[in-house]
């Protein structure tokens, strides 16, 4: 298998291509095919050719895959699961037992939450969440008890919150625990965790790493050599594997990655700013507006601030169910990162698991995914549909 330890000197595009890709010695073939299979002739037993045993345990397809994340995010291992939740759940399993303590965002995706609220608080892990754009809320949070996990998710969905990574992974490991981030909402191209402190990083490749809103998918990407044995061995060992066909479509989407992002960024920069002062709105939330709270930390820890956006409307309620439910390029759908462009109401949407909770969303909020269409006709899509007051 390729090794994937040593950091290399060429460019993220470069790599988004190359990296893991190496052509079919059998045929040629500049594309790797997809190995669809689940398992491998022996030469003798045990004689594995490639080292391939089992699907489960590898896929020449699966290692591709994480060939080329682990090297778009500068780490020495990653693993791929059959989606962001399952790659989640394999690496709690690996980093907490009964009696242990997660800090988390207060407004994590609401998955995460549900996943440690419901599964592994009740197995006995301990939960607290915290306003983690907060520091000092986070030395004292996780100064109150001893604290194993410290979960970052940044910027935050979908109040587009920032976390300062570098001062986070430094309160954490002041503290014991191991620091993991989220990094969906920027991927690779325009954030890097681990080269910022973070210990781990989680993806839900099904956004913007897949890009294409085809394919489920999570990955889980790391340096720690004995961490990586323990993801690596629940992987195998409970096997929410990710399948060649879905590997290889991520594989396929992460090509254009960069391309991606810089269109995805320019685009929600400029509805952002064609957004600010509307009079139907009380508030853009964007990381890339220099008045918004985080943008100052974005900037030094983000190359450029992501397609998403949230907007708040004067008009409650009412307003933004009428707003979501208007647009037409802005198709009303869950989800992101795709290049297309979706709207979303959080109240009733992705966030009403935590209705009526401390996590609860706005009622007038509604979330932009801004994909790679043409700018004015996305402009025209928002504006027109806006309530005219
Ligand atoms: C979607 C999402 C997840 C969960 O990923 P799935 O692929 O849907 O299981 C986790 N974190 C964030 C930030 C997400 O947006």
């Amino acid at each position: 298998m390729p090794d994937n330890s040593k950091p290399s000197s060429q460019g993220f595009s470069t790599r988004a291509i190359r990296v893991g890709q190496e052509f079919d010695p059998t045929t040629g073939a500049v594309v790797p095919p997809v190995y669809l299979t689940s398992t491998f002739v022996q030469d003798g037993i045990g004689g594995f050719r490639g080292g391939y045993e089992y699907a489960r345990g590898g896929n020449p397809t699966r290692t591709s895959l994480q060939t080329l994340l682990a090297s778009l995010e500068g780490g020495a291992h990653a693993f791929s699961f059959a989606s962001g939740l399952a790659a989640e759940d394999s690496l709690l399993r690996a980093i907490l037992k009964p009696g242990e303590r997660v800090v988390m965002g207060n407004d994590v995706y609401g998955g995460t939450h549900r996943l440690v609220n419901r599964v592994f608080v009740p197995w006995g892990v301990g939960l607290v969440t915290v306003d983690m754009s907060d520091l000092d809320a986070v030395r004292d949070a996780v100064a109150a008890s001893s604290t194993h996990v410290l979960w970052i998710e940044t910027p935050s969905n979908p109040l587009m919150k920032i976390s300062d990574i570098a001062a986070l992974a430094q309160i954490g490991h002041d503290a014991g625990a191991l620091v993991v981030v989220d990094n969906t909402f920027a991927s690779p191209y325009l954030q890097q965790p681990l080269s910022l402190g973070a210990d781990v990083v989680v993806h839900s490749t099904t956004k913007y790493i897949g890009g294409h809103s085809d394919v489920l998918g999570g990955a889980v990407i790391l340096n720690d050599d004995e961490l990586a044995e323990k993801v690596g061995f629940l992987q195998f060992g409970v096997g929410a594997v990710s399948g060649p066909f879905d590997a290889w479509l991520t594989v396929r989407g992460i090509k254009t990655l960069a391309l991606r992002m810089e269109r995805h960024s320019s685009n929600a920069q400029a509805m952002a700013e064609a957004l600010v002062g509307h009079p139907a709105l009380d508030a853009v939330y964007y990381p890339g507006l220099p008045d918004h709270p985080g943008h100052d930390v974005a900037a030094k820890q983000m190359s450029a601030f992501g397609g998403m956006l949230s907007v708040a409307l004067k008009g409650g309620s009412v307003a933004a169910r009428k707003f979501a439910e208007s647009t037409e390029l802005f198709q009303l759908a869950e989800s992101l990162g795709g290049v297309e462009s979706l709207i979303g109401y959080p109240s009733e949407m992705t966030h009403a698991s935590v209705k009526g909770t401390a996590l609860e969303v706005p009622d007038n909020v509604v979330r932009l995914s801004v994909g790679i269409e043409d700018e004015a006709d996305l402009l025209a899509d928002v504006l027109g549909a806006l309530p005219k007051s």
